[in-house]
């Protein structure tokens, strides 16, 4: 399976709009790895988008993608999905008909909200200009993509029932992808033996320079992991590999922080993405 990481960032990218932070200071001056974009990646075996946030303007022509084949969306969040309008990209405006359509795989309810609150625009790409094709997906599903085995489970049972993520499986080996929001996730058996772990880092307690991150850090902040229970679970899970990633602009963590966290974390083998970093399992 080759894999490559469009965006390593999180919400807010960096260097973040506006923001005169550090690190956004910091990835303006030097470029490259200090610059951190949406959450996406591309599997090129099957051509599948997972994610589309607004950066995939940008990252898809960075690392020369010019086919999109399946796009998967792990639940309805903007900075996972408002780069959407990529389907446009699909039409052909000398006849004003659709090339052709793209798959959308998503949950059940993520599409419910995603059409009523985060996007609408998604029933005109779909309804109207025939862009794309809702699929949509209940938890435990199974995919089969060329030789990619693909299941879905759904990460937040308790709350809104629209936050996946995805197992893949080729050829023996098996990469979960649990990338937003996934607090809630099950552990279930068949993660227990994955040869790659791709997860959000999950929030710090702290900065770099020991500053409290957010004003009380005994409280829960939101639905993410904080990154204290990223490490137990992947203590739990002993994958043989870890790709942290959903870097955000508010850890005020540069890269090079991220490099003396893997030194530190040495014996899990975690590494921390960054943009345009390429994965071969
Ligand atoms: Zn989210």
């Amino acid at each position: 399976m080759k894999i490559t990481v469009l965006g390593s960032g999180g919400n807010c990218t960096i260097p973040w709009i506006l923001s005169k932070s550090k690190v956004s200071k910091e990835a303006r001056k030097k470029g490259g790895r200090y610059v951190r974009t949406c959450p996406s990646f591309f599997i090129h075996d099957a051509k599948i988008l997972i994610e589309s946030p607004e950066t995939i303007f940008t990252t898809l022509d960075r690392e020369n993608i010019q086919d999109v084949d399946h796009l998967f969306l792990s639940h309805p969040h903007p900075d996972h999905t408002y780069g959407l309008r990529f389907v446009q990209s699909l039409m052909d405006y000398q006849t004003s008909k659709p090339r052709r359509i793209l798959p959308l795989y998503m949950g059940e309810q993520a599409f419910e909200r995603f059409s009523k609150i985060f996007y609408p625009s998604v029933i005109h790409f779909w309804k109207n200009q025939h862009l794309l094709e809702p699929n949509l997906i209940k938890d435990k599903q199974m995919l089969k993509i060329k030789d990619l085995k693909i299941t879905w489970y759904c990460a937040n049972k308790e709350g809104n029932n629209d936050t996946f993520a995805f197992l893949f499986e080729q050829k023996g080996k098996k990469v979960l992808f649990a990338l937003d929001d996934v607090h809630d996730l099950e552990l279930y058996p068949e993660f227990y033996d994955l040869d790659l772990l791709i997860h959000e880092c999950g929030w710090f307690d702290y900065k770099p320079n020991g500053e409290i991150l957010f004003f009380n850090p005994k409280k829960r902040w939101s639905e993410d992991i904080k990154f204290d229970e990223t490490i137990e679970r992947i203590n739990k899970l002993k994958p043989k590999k870890t790709i942290l990633m959903n870097l955000e602009e508010i850890y005020e963590r540069s890269y090079d922080d991220y490099i003396k966290l893997e030194q530190q974390y040495k014996k899990l083998n975690i590494t921390f993405a960054y943009d345009g970093m390429k994965i071969k399992i």
